[in-house]
């Protein structure tokens, strides 16, 4: 039931106080429709959430192995720390000598993503991954512009890149260049070799790669570029398996973003706020967005700036977030959580090996990719029935049919903070339900049974979605 349908005229939730200024009557800025919002009393309002959030399956519920995502423990202090009065009773407008400590954190967040990444500057401002992949590219655009390279109009994206990727390129009005990934699950250096050329912009890379790998030509791949005349783009997506241990920077990469939303916990899912800042090389710092915070390169020219792409200072409390999860951590805490992010994951590989075929059978990152084809074609069961099926145990499903080269695929990324037991259940789970899709496959193919909702279906919601309430 919707909140709109508990509706009942003259009920509310708030009692305002009597009126003690004059009173005040809009006029031009005034609505033709008073606003259809629900009249309910408080204790609706508590128990419609309530009840929708006992629907609901988060981190906090239980497993949530979703591939790409890196659903990763979002640590209580953020939240408190998040909640600071100094924090959220400010507004962006108010003089700048009144919120000193938030310009620090800024400043301090800015110089310790620097660091992890191996990036001379950065701005805090995109919203998300994909917003960033836009700022970033937007830098590389200008850097040519400036140079009055304008031949330059494509981007080079592997076969396996996250869809934002070649997606936020064309934005900025490039035109896309697929290369196709080797026998390894990496860049084919020869395909690489073919589409280089004099009409490079830029190549997008994230490394490890969405099958979870890491590319061991990465050195090699961003000389290929910066040899043409192009730049190096890095998703930092999956920063989560490699920070503290080596940089973007390192590797060749001139701009790249990061998901604090997942990198560096907060919460995510759902569509909620992220924050996406991009990084880049000294030489690309002034086309950054302004305002810029942190220790800037020498040479820096704000004038020079491709403008803002949000408003004020970016998400910030994810920001806060962000910066309390470092400052717990430490550079030592840093590089152990992604040590053990690809334990888990190599753990959890290891252990389901056995029952299932993996796309690329080599060690893996922070995540791996198995592929159902093979138990599709004997048993008829597919990565949706098993992916469906892991819900009846109280288990978020992993990522279902991405990247899509893989046929089938499942891609599993445990995160470091699940124990030992959580991942030796979740592999028995998954042994349990390989066996069914043997002898009982058509169990599978309604699952899930045990939900509130049962298995959805797909076609009519993509067909006839009811995306408005109807009064
Ligand atoms: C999540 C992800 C993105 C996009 O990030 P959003 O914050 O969801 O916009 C881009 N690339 C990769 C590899 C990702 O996993």
């Amino acid at each position: 039931m919707l909140i709109f349908e508990k509706s009942q005229q003259g009920r509310t939730a708030i009692t305002l106080d009597k009126l003690d200024v004059p009173a005040y009557t809009l006029k031009a800025e005034k609505r033709e429709q008073e606003a259809r919002l629900p009249e309910v009393s408080e204790i609706d309002v508590v128990r419609h959430y309530t009840a929708l959030s006992k629907k609901a399956h988060g981190v906090d519920d239980g497993f949530y192995p979703l591939g790409s995502c890196t659903m990763k423990y979002n640590p209580r202090i953020n939240e408190k720390i998040s909640g600071f009065d100094g924090f959220t009773k400010i507004h962006p407008l108010q003089d700048k000598s009144t919120v000193k400590g938030c310009t620090e954190l800024m400043d301090t967040l800015t110089d310790r993503l620097c660091e992890i990444t191996g990036m001379d500057a950065m701005t805090l401002q995109p919203a998300a991954g994909a917003h960033g992949e836009f700022t970033g590219i937007m830098l590389i655009k200008a850097y040519h512009a400036s140079r009055k390279d304008t031949k330059r109009t494509k981007i080079i994206v592997p076969d396996s890149a996250h869809g934002t990727n070649p997606a936020s390129a064309h934005m900025c009005g490039f035109d896309i260049v697929s290369v196709p990934s080797n026998a390894e699950g990496g860049v084919d250096i020869d395909e690489l070799k073919k589409v280089v050329g004099e009409d490079t912009a830029g190549l997008m890379l994230t490394n490890p790669n969405t099958l979870g790998l890491f590319d061991k030509n990465i050195l090699k791949i961003t000389e290929i570029i910066h040899k043409a005349g192009g730049l190096c783009y890095y998703d930092g997506a999956n920063l989560n398996a490699v920070m503290g241990v080596v940089r973007p920077g390192d590797m060749g990469f001139d701009c790249m973003h990061l998901n604090i939303h997942k990198t560096f916990s907060t919460p995510h899912g759902g569509g909620g706020p992220g924050a996406g800042p991009v990084g880049c090389k000294a030489f690309l710092a002034s086309f950054l967005p302004v305002p810029v915070y942190g220790t800037l390169p020498k040479g820096y020219n704000a004038k020079k700036s491709i403008g803002k792409v949000k408003t004020f200072y970016g998400n910030f409390s994810v920001l806060v977030r962000g910066a309390a999860y470092i400052d717990t951590l430490g550079a030592e805490g840093i590089k152990d959580a992604a040590q053990k992010a690809v334990l888990n994951a190599n753990y959890l590989l290891s252990q389901l090996k056995g029952d299932y075929d993996v796309a690329y059978d080599r060690i893996c990152m922070h995540e791996f990719v198995l592929t159902l084809q093979g138990l599709k074609d004997e048993t008829g069961v597919s990565a949706m029935d098993i992916a469906k099926g892991m819900l009846d145990w109280g288990m978020h499903p992993p990522t279902m049919y991405f990247p899509l080269i893989v046929h089938e695929a499942l891609m599993l990324e445990p995160t470091e903070t699940e124990t030992k037991e959580t991942l030796d259940q979740a592999v028995e789970v998954l042994k349990t339900l390989k066996k069914q899709a043997v002898e009982n496959p058509e169990i599978l193919h309604d699952s899930p049974r045990k939900t509130i909702i049962g298995r959805v279906d797909e076609v009519r919601a993509a067909r006839q979605p009811i995306l408005k309430y109807q009064f």
